[in-house]
């Protein structure tokens, strides 16, 4: 290869994962995952100058030797993709309607992309991850809330406004507990953490005897700890959690038919106790075994940095369209 092709084919992005405790900004080289830069800073998402933090963390990772292609953003949603408007989201209430990559690209003087975090977890485990090599891919990720992102023929399902993908917030018990959303019986209200944690303290006052019943602050972690003690009624939330996983990813895979199911989150960690009644579950509710053909299901492989890959997944495609 000659060299000045080598030079060319190598690039410096700058990834930036918004959560709801800090925002993270890092810099890469083209397909290196070992960071140049890596910094943090809280979010403090309530009050006001989460710009101004976002800025500044952004600055400190920025790499002084080199120049940078684009920045990727992972946030909360709901957000446009196409726009980079955040249109409004429930951890940074003073961003309604916030021309994010707008302003960003404005200060920093290099184009700026953003999608939402759970979209760009299935793009970073699809390029990097525990979905190499597949081209048809369902992402969920469980922890106090459920997200979804879904790759068809290697690119992101986005939808005509890009709020495809809402997997936690399909219904699988009409009339069944309400959601975070404030619509009831969608998969988050019957599998994410809290809602194995209001199971466990439902069955307490009706009266279910648990050694849970000591414990002040409950949450999925210590059911799921309790559960691995034999806990029955720590056992049956997992259980039920699991089967209505079963319910929403069979009607998922009838609508997207992917190759590889990747789980990410907290409680996609407690492993066979949610696991094996979800497969059971799964097996039971898809309308024909053929769905079931060389599906592969695991866990995510990036864990906490599956954002800010995702976010660097996204810059890298941009920029090479
Ligand atoms: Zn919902």
């Amino acid at each position: 290869m000659h060299p000045t092709s080598i030079i060319a084919s190598m690039s410096t992005f700058v990834a930036v994962d918004i959560g709801g405790t800090h925002i993270r900004a890092a810099a890469y080289e083209t397909d290196n995952l070992t960071s140049l830069t890596h910094k943090r800073t809280r979010s403090h998402a309530k009050e006001p100058g989460t710009f101004d933090r976002l800025v500044k963390v952004i600055e400190s990772a920025w790499p002084e030797d080199r120049s940078v292609a684009a920045i990727g953003m992972a946030s909360p949603g709901p957000l446009d993709p196409q726009t980079g408007v955040i249109l409004a989201t429930p951890n940074i209430p003073e961003w309604v309607n916030f021309p994010l990559t707008e302003k960003l690209s404005d200060h920093f003087g290099v184009p700026a992309y953003l999608d939402n975090d759970a979209n760009l977890a299935a793009l970073g485990e699809w390029k990097f991850g525990a979905g190499r090599g597949h081209h048809h891919v369902l992402y969920l990720t469980i922890s106090t809330g459920i997200g979804g992102g879904v790759i068809i023929n290697d690119r992101l399902l986005h939808g005509h406004h890009g709020l495809a993908a809402e997997l936690g917030h399909v219904v699988v018990l009409a009339g069944g507990p309400t959601c975070s959303c404030g619509f009831d019986g969608h998969l988050e209200a019957l599998a994410a953490g809290p809602a194995i944690v209001r199971y466990v303290r439902e069955q307490l006052e009706a009266g279910t005897t648990s050694e849970l019943s000591s414990v002040d602050t409950l949450n999925a972690y210590e059911v799921a700890e309790a559960a691995k003690r034999g806990d029955a009624l720590a056992r049956s939330a997992y259980k039920r959690a699991g089967e209505f996983l079963g319910i929403g990813v069979a009607s998922f895979l009838h609508t997207f038919n992917p190759s590889i199911v990747i789980f990410g989150g907290g409680v996609s960690r407690s492993g066979s106790l949610l696991f094996e009644p979800f497969e059971a579950s799964l097996r039971s509710h898809v309308f024909n075994p053929h769905y079931l053909d060389d599906l592969v299901i695991t866990t995510a492989a990036l864990d906490d940095d599956a954002g800010l890959l995702g976010a660097l997944a996204l810059a890298q495609m941009k920029q090479s369209n």
